[in-house]
C-alpha cells in the first residue's frame, strides 16, 4: 500500500482484459487504487476478439442480406444481389479494432498501466509478467484473476484448427465452407449455425440432448428449429457423435444413432472451460471446484482474502455481462472495502439467431420439473401493428409468475428479444407482480407492447388477445 500525501493508495493487479478483467480494473481506478492490467493477448478478451461482437457484427450482415431479400414484401425491388464473404470479416474486424481502440483509450485515460504478456502467479502477492521483453514482477495489495474460458474439444473430434476447428478459428475463414456438421445446438451453434445458413453453406447441426437450445423453454426451442428448417438447416438432435474420421476432401461424424454424416467442415461447439492452464494460482493457496472453477463467494473474494475471481473461471453462467457485474463488484469489494454481492436472481441470457431468443429467471419447463406452480401469460408478435409494419411477426413473450403473479421468469422469441429482455430483467430482479408491470404505459406502436399484453395475459386481461 503507497501513501499520497498521507492518503493510503492499493495497488491492485487484474489477470485477463476481457469484459470482466477491463471493467474491474476500470472500476478500481475510479474508486482510487493503483491498477495493473495484465492481458497476454488483445484487451476485450473472449467477447471483443473471438465472442459476442464478431459474431454479432456476422449476424449484422446476414441480417442485411436477408433485408435485402425480403425487400420485395415492402415494394422494393432490389437485384443481382451477392455477398462478399472477405468483406464481411473484415467490416467484422475493423469493428473489433475500434471498440480494442477504445477500450484502450478508457485503460489509459483512468491511469491503468497495461501489461502485456503472461501471468504467473507466484504468490497472493506477486504475479511475474512474461513479456517481450523478458519477465516483469508486479506486485501488489490485492489480485482480481480474469482469465475467461476456452473451447472445450475432447480428444475423439480430433482438432486440427483447419478441418475441425472452433468459434476461434470459424471467425477468419475467408469464404464460407461449401457443407459444415456443428457439433452442438446451444447459442454458439445456432448463431454460426444459422449465420453460415444464409452465407450459403450447407449446415447440419448434431445435439445430444432432446432439443437445440437445451437450457431454454421447449416451446421457445421448437419454434427456432421450425425457423432453421425453413433455412433448409438439417438438425438432428438426442444423438451424439460417437467417432470423427478427417478425411482428404473433409470431415466424417459417426452419430450413435448408427447413421452418419459428412461435410467440409466441422465446427465442435459444445462448451467452454475455465482458463487457469499453467496460471499457478496453487502457489497462492487459491482452491478450485471439481470442474477446474474458482471457488468464490458472492461477493467474488476466493478463499483467499486478498484474491478475488471473476467471469468465465468462476461456476456462474459464461456470459460477458455476468463477467462484467462481477468485475466491477470485486472492484468494489477490495478497493473500497463495501460488502456487495452479485444477485443471480434475474441474469438476462439472449441467443442472437433470427428470430432471437431471450430469457430470464425461471424457464416454465424447469419449474413444471421442480414442481413449482406458476401461472404464465404470452402474447404473440404477430397482434402487434409494429411488427406487422416492420415485416417481424414470428414469435412470443411468455412471462411466468408464482401464484401471487410476482414475475419469476420470462422467455421471449422474437424480434429485439434481447433488448425487451433488460425490461422483464428489472421485474424479476424488483419482484414485480404483472399487474405492476402491464399498469405501465407503454409505448405505441412498439414491440414492448407484447410484454404489456402478456403481464395483462398473465390474469386474464390482455386486449389484443
Ligand atoms: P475472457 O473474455 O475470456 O477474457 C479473458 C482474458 O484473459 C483473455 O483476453 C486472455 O487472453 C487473458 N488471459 C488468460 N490467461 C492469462 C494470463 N495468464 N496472463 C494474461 N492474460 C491472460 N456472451 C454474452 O454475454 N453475449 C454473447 O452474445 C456472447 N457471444 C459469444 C460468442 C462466442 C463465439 C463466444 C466464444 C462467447 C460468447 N459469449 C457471449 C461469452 C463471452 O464472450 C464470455 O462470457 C466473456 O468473454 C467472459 O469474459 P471474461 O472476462 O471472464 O473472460
Amino acid at each position: 500500500m503507497r501513501t499520497f500525501f498521507g492518503e493510503k493508495i492499493m495497488n491492485i493487479t487484474v489477470i485477463g482484459a476481457g469484459p470482466g478483467g477491463y471493467e474491474a480494473a476500470i472500476a478500481a481506478a475510479k474508486y482510487g487504487a493503483d491498477v495493473t492490467l495484465v492481458e497476454k493477448d488483445e484487451v476485450g478478451g473472449t467477447c471483443l476478439n473471438r465472442g459476442c461482437i464478431p459474431t454479432k457484427a456476422f449476424l449484422g450482415a446476414s441480417d442485411a442480406l436477408d433485408a435485402v431479400e425480403h425487400a420485395k414484401d415492402f415494394g422494393i425491388s432490389v437485384e443481382n444481389v451477392s455477398v462478399d464473404y472477405p468483406a464481411i470479416v473484415a467490416r467484422k474486424n475493423k469493428i473489433k479494432d475500434g471498440l480494442v481502440k477504445g477500450i484502450k483509450f478508457l485503460l489509459d485515460q483512468n491511469g491503468i498501466r497495461l501489461v502485456k504478456g503472461t501471468a504467473f502467479i507466484e504468490s497472493p502477492q506477486l504475479v511475474t509478467v512474461q513479456t517481450e521483453e523478458g519477465p516483469v514482477n508486479v506486485e501488489s495489495d490485492k489480485m482480481i484473476i480474469a482469465t475467461g474460458s476456452v473451447p472445450v474439444v475432447p480428444k475423439m473430434f480430433k482438432y486440427d484448427g483447419t478441418k475441425v476447428i472452433t468459434s476461434d478459428e470459424i471467425l477468419d475463414l475467408q469464404e464460407a465452407p461449401k457443407s459444415i456438421i456443428i457439433v452442438g445446438g446451444g447459442v454458439i451453434g445456432c448463431e454460426i449455425g444459422q449465420f453460415l445458413a444464409k452465407m450459403g453453406s450447407k449446415v447440419t447441426i448434431v445435439e445430444a440432448l432432446k432439443q437445440i437450445l437445451p437450457n431454454e423453454d421447449a416451446d421457445v426451442s421448437k419454434q427456432l428449429l421450425r425457423q432453421l428448417k425453413r433455412e433448409k438447416i438439417k438438425v438432428i438432435t438426442g444423438t451424439a457423435v460417437s467417432e470423427v474420421t478427417v478425411t482428404d476432401d473433409g470431415v466424417k461424424a459417426d452419430l450413435a444413432n448408427g447413421k452418419s454424416v459428412e461435410a467440409d467442415l466441422m465446427l465442435v461447439s459444445i462448451g467452454r472451460r475455465a482458463y487457469l492452464d499453467r496460471l499457478g494460482y496453487e502457489k497462492a493457496g487459491v482452491e478450485t471446484d471439481d470442474k477446474g472453477r474458482i471457488n468464490v463467494d458472492e461477493t467474488m473474494v476466493t478463499n483467499v482474502p486478498n484474491i478475488y475471481a471473476i467471469g468465465d473461471i468462476v461456476a456462474t453462467p459464461q456470459l460477458a455481462h455476468v463477467a462484467s457485474k462481477e468485475g466491477v463488484t470485486a472492484a468494489q469489494n477490495a478497493v473500497k472495502g463495501m460488502d456487495k454481492k452479485v444477485s443471480y436472481k434475474a441474469v438476462p441470457a439472449c441467443v442472437f439467431t433470427d428470430p432471437e431468443v431471450a430469457a430470464v429467471g425461471i424457464r416454465e419447463d424447469q419449474a413444471a420439473a421442480a414442481g413449482i406452480e406458476t401461472k404464465t401469460g404470452t402474447f404473440e408478435f404477430r397482434g402487434l401493428g409494429k411488427a406487422q409494419a416492420m415485416g417481424k411477426i414470428q414469435g412470443t413473450v411468455k412471462i411466468i409468475t408464482d401464484p401471487d403473479n410476482v414475475i419469476i421468469g420470462a422467455s421471449v422469441i422474437g424480434p429485439h428479444a434481447s433488448d425487451l429482455l433488460a425490461e422483464l430483467t428489472m421485474a424479476v430482479e424488483l419482484g414485480l407482480t404483472a399487474e405492476q408491470l402491464g399498469d405501465v404505459i407503454h409505448p405505441h406502436p412498439s414491440l414492448s407492447e407484447a410484454v404489456m399484453e402478456a403481464a395483462h395475459d398473465v390474469h386474464g386481461m390482455s386486449i389484443h388477445k
